[in-house]
């Protein structure tokens, strides 16, 4: 059998660099906690486990975390909740990916110059959370930010900024639109042209990270090229699942393993097979695929 990897596949540049921090602390420290998993791959967290790295949930914080160290994710943390681990003695290492730190420090200058800020993106999610807590940073008690999940939203957000509220339109309110870095392009334009509606002038950053078009526009190339496709990586990450629905939609047989144990036998029989992998998959399970394809054995 044939196997050929997509252009662009696996880990991205922030988890990579998120994981080789935790893993280096680690072995510095003995122990290192991060705020949530670093990523979705259950066969990645279980390696992090085995060398000290232990996930603790940031609201169920021990009593004592004093001298303790803490990794923060690629997606980060609202300033707020980090000034609170360092002065409860909690040391931190920021893992926070460039690419998520550019998009706080930006809502942090918008609100600090007065603009009323519109982010796209989902309301309860980290990396959300932490930029919001970047515009009160910025903005203090006058800061305007709101979290969008759709247009729909977003246009009934403006609407009310607009006509209500403490920043009426008419004193010249300045709107800005940010994007969590994950958001679909669709998505990010179909809000900032609800926005629109009420405030031509929206200025609209841009924040979209390329790496999960990257992995998709890579897939969309291999389809082209084999009989049948695995999806290497973790079935609870989103962007893995999505680039499995791509393969659903293309026809091509396709299927989604965290490990060469999750190839369907039925593989054997294609000459050419291809493997793409969510940012969130490490090269370890990759290889392993590969190496399963190639030689056998794979499957249950
Ligand atoms: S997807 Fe992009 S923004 Fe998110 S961690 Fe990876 S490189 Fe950073």
């Amino acid at each position: 059998m044939k196997v050929i990897r997509a252009g662009v596949l696996g880990f991205c540049m922030g988890v990579r660099r998120a994981v080789e921090l935790a893993c280096a602390e680690a072995e510095k420290s003995g122990r290192v906690f991060t705020l949530g998993p670093l990523v979705h791959n259950p066969r990645v967290l279980e390696t992090l486990k085995s060398r000290g790295v232990e996930i603790i949930d940031e609201n169920r914080l021990p009593r004592n975390i004093n001298g303790e160290s803490f990794i923060i994710r690629a997606h980060g943390i609202s300033p707020q909740a980090e000034a609170e681990l360092r002065g409860r003695g909690g040391r931190i290492i920021d893992a926070t990916c460039p690419k998520v730190k550019a998009c706080q420090l930006k809502a942090k200058a918008l609100a600090a110059a007065g603009y009323r800020l519109f982010l796209a993106g989902e309301a309860g999610h980290a990396e959300i959370i932490g930029v919001r807590g970047y515009a009160a940073s910025g903005g203090g008690a006058r800061t305007f930010c709101v979290v969008v999940g759709n247009a729909a939203e977003a246009e009934k957000a403006a609407a009310g900024l607009s006509t209500a509220g403490p920043f009426p339109a008419e004193t010249g309110a300045k709107p800005a639109l940010i994007g969590q870095t994950t958001i679909s392009e669709e998505e990010y334009r179909a809000i900032g042209e609800g926005i629109k509606k009420y405030f031509s002038g929206l200025e609209i950053i841009e924040t979209i990270c390329a790496a999960t078009r990257e992995r998709q526009d890579a897939l969309r190339e291999l389809l082209d090229k084999v009989d049948a496709v695995i999806i290497a990586g973790g079935k609870e990450s989103a962007n893995t699942r999505r680039l499995l629905t791509i393969a659903q939609e293309h026809g091509k047989p396709c299927a989604l393993s965290e490990s060469a144990a999750d190839i369907p036998p039925g593989f054997a029989a294609f000459q050419t097979v291809g493997i793409c992998a969510g940012a969130s998959t490490p090269d370890t399970v990759i290889d392993e695929i590969e190496r399963a394809l190639t030689a056998g054995p794979f499957g249950p």
